[in-house]
């Protein structure tokens, strides 16, 4: 006979850890699945997170899957490739690498904490600065780039906001487009110049600095031309980390194309639910755990028996 958990968790960062925390808290068998690549990989501090702000990524979820694991849930290191919902109450999910090579797992709910994957720069000595002095979220790290010379890579009107947003911590910004300017419109171009926010049409070749501190100096164009500067944040759009979400059905946000939940975190799937960077809320570390903690009382909620109601 097979193990059916109460609850399957697929991902494991701050979402999926916080969910499987307080489901282990209500004392639901729950399995947690993670293949060790969050999101926030190359980042050196989680910034913001109240009480464990400047927290290496790793040593967060180390913590929570201690926590996790302290309190009697399991957690195993592996990518799930497939899940299906076979009845209302049963989800079968299959493995594809790690300790649960090619194994199938059941349980009658599913949260889905597979985050998103940030479409990056493809350029010689981004990886070097990602993170310490290349970022892509001003929420996370503008603070550190206060009255700092900042560059932004990125087209379009929606690059423009993100551009403004940053003018929050410092008067010395610089769009540069990588040669296509988008659809920024004349009124857009009229506000950066208001603002001394230059556009630069170029197209990046290599970012320099001391690549031991990580510190960036230098942006170099195809042009030969060159711009210093301390800190590059990139907008380039995102997109989700794994098909899971398609491959169950769960409808896509109208909006903003990501996993669509309703307040309790339940996707279009009964018995799905979403927490994280992949559900429409602000792309946080803490807003993830906070996301997960609520899934994990709505499946809770969903899972107590009819005679323990009133
Ligand atoms: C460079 C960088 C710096 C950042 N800095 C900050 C910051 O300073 N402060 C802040 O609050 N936020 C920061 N963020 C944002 C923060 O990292 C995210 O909001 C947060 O990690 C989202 O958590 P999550 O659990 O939704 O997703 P993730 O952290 O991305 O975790 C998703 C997990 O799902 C797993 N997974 C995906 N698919 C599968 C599958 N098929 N099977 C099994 N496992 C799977 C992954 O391996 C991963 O472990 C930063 C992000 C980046 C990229």
């Amino acid at each position: 006979m097979e193990t059916v958990y109460d609850c399957i968790v697929v991902g494991g960062g701050p979402a999926g850890l916080s969910a499987s925390l307080f489901l282990a808290r209500y004392l639901h068998s729950t399995l947690t699945f993670h293949h060790n690549t969050p999101r926030n990989q190359y980042a050196h501090g989680v910034h913001g997170f109240l009480g464990h702000h400047g927290i290496s990524p790793a040593e967060l979820l180390a913590r929570g899957r201690d926590e996790i694991t302290n309190h009697g849930g399991l957690i195993i290191e592996a990518r799930v490739d497939r899940a299906e919902k076979i009845s209302p109450e049963l989800f079968h999910v299959t493995t594809g690498t790690g300790d649960g090579e090619g194994r199938s797992f059941a349980a009658r709910r599913l949260l889905l904490a597979t985050g998103l994957k940030d479409l990056t720069p493809d350029c010689p000595g981004f990886r070097e600065f990602y993170g310490v002095s290349v970022h892509h979220c001003p929420d996370c790290d503008g603070y550190e780039c206060r009255n700092k010379r900042v560059a932004v890579l990125g087209s379009g009107s929606k690059t423009v906001g993100f551009v403004l947003g940053l003018r929050t911590w410092t008067d010395n910004i610089t769009l540069i487009t990588g040669g296509d300017c988008g659809d920024i419109t004349s009124e857009e171009r009229s506000k950066l110049a208001s603002l001394n926010i230059q556009i630069r049409n170029q197209e990046i070749i290599a970012l320099e600095g001391d690549k031991d501190s990580k510190r960036l100096s230098r942006i170099l164009f195809a042009d030969a031309d060159s711009l210093e500067c301390d800190a590059l944040f990139f907008n380039l759009g995102t997109e989700l980390a794994s098909d899971l979400p398609q491959k169950l059905g769960c409808k896509p946000d109208p909006e903003c194309g990501l996993v669509w939940v309703d307040e309790t975190q339940q996707t279009s799937v009964a018995g799905v639910y979403a927490a994280g960077d992949l559900t429409p809320n602000s792309q946080l570390a803490i807003v993830a755990a906070a996301e997960g903690a609520m899934a994990a009382i709505h499946i809770h909620q969903s899972l107590i028996p009819e005679e323990w109601k009133l």
